[in-house]
């Protein structure tokens, strides 16, 4: 296979170790026969979903999760065999395409579920389908026993139907306080109790839920979403992780300009910024259509192992670094990652950015290549 050639040194690198260790890790976590779920929505949460999804495989996850008709189908391009799970509401007309592909559909609706059928008449295999529970999210699901009987009679009575799992998603998990979070188990469990067969995959926990709840709760697969990356979901599941977890991301450029300045310069658009006494500037080849967004300004990025600051406002494709000293052009320069003993995390982006660290990598355009170690 052809690798496609990159001109500009702006990229992304992926730590494909680093994302199997994590499985790894948490399989040996779990209690014996919890099956793994691999969210790979949102491209791996901007990792590059082939990849991540390769990765996690190997290291032990059996069913990838998505979050739409397209990211599913992508998937099942380059991989014939796991079982794939649309997490969110597919279209009713996605569902023979979903039953061809063998692609397994949320449930969420009674009205959805009669609207499918009817557009089901000859497919080889059945359509599989998830029952999600809104236990307390307020976001797809049913609400009520009531409700759910409905939906799984319709199912049983159904051909071209097949029930296979059923799960709910926690609003709370990664917080200390429990009340909320009780309250969804308690409703989840009342669900579980209505229906005369449970399917093959009762779930429930995302990733702060599969590390640090009670492990019943990991029921008969987790959905390991934030910490495949490295990532902890909140500072508070950070304080109390089971086991390390191992960040994949870096994001990496090159000095493509250093010139002196003079005192009273000025540097950037609406010339804000303004040099207080003579000295180096370095240009890298990133910017806010990269994703490093304008309210980025000021952050450090690593180079030679130390820390120097972003100044002036960044552009769409540039932006520009204060140095202490001349750098020879091609000097690398880490946004994200590491550089010896000196780091900025992700985590260190997202209290920049006032927001959490799931958004980071997400918010890295196509535009950067991902990279894989
Ligand atoms: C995104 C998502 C997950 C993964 O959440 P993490 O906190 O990243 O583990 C799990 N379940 C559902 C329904 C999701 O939408």
């Amino acid at each position: 296979m052809k690798t496609q050639q990159f001109f500009r040194p702006t990229k992304a690198i992926i730590d494909l170790q680093a994302i199997q260790q994590n499985v790894k890790n948490l399989k040996e976590f779990l209690r014996p026969n919890v099956q793994i779920i691999a969210v790979v929505k949102a491209n791996a949460y901007g990792h590059g979903d082939v990849a991540v999804a390769r990765a996690a495989l190997k290291a032990g996850a059996t069913v990838l999760a998505v979050a739409t008709p397209d990211e599913a189908l992508h998937i099942r391009a380059h991989f014939e065999e796991p079982d794939i799970l649309i997490l969110g509401a597919s279209p009713v007309s996605f569902a023979p395409y979903a039953a061809q592909q063998r692609i397994i559909l949320t449930a969420f609706a009674d009205d959805w579920i009669q609207q499918a059928a009817s557009l089901l008449v000859d497919e080889a295999l059945p359509l599989r389908l998830h029952i999600k529970i809104d236990s307390g999210m307020g976001r797809i699901g049913i609400r009520s026993e009531q409700e759910l009987l409905e939906l799984y009679q319709t199912i049983q009575s159904t051909d071209h139907m097949e029930l296979d799992g059923i799960f709910t998603h926690f609003a709370t998990a990664d917080e200390e306080d429990t009340l909320h979070f009780d309250q969804q188990v308690q409703f989840f469990e009342k669900c579980l109790a209505v229906i005369p067969n449970k399917p093959r995959l009762v779930h429930a926990s995302n990733t702060a839920a599969s590390l640090v709840k009670d492990p019943h709760l990991q029921y008969d697969a987790v959905r390991f979403g934030i910490s495949m990356y490295g990532l902890s979901p909140s500072s508070y599941v950070k304080s109390i992780l089971p086991f390390p977890l191992l960040p994949a991301f870096s994001l990496e450029s090159e000095l493509v300009h250093v010139k002196q300045i003079k005192s009273g310069d000025p540097v950037g658009y609406g010339a804000t910024y303004v040099a207080p006494t003579d000295m180096w500037i370095g240009t890298i080849p990133i910017g806010y259509a990269d994703g490093v967004i304008r309210k980025l300004g000021g952050q450090e990025v690593l180079i030679d192992g130390q820390r120097m600051p972003i100044v002036g406002r960044i552009c769409m494709d540039q932006c520009m670094v204060a140095l202490p000293k001349a750098y020879d052009i091609g000097e690398k320069v880490t946004l994200i990652g590491r550089q010896g003993n000196t780091g900025v995390s992700i985590d260190e982006w997202a209290t920049k950015l006032e927001t959490i660290n799931y958004e980071i990598p997400c918010i890295i355009t196509t535009r950067v290549p991902r990279t894989y170690l």
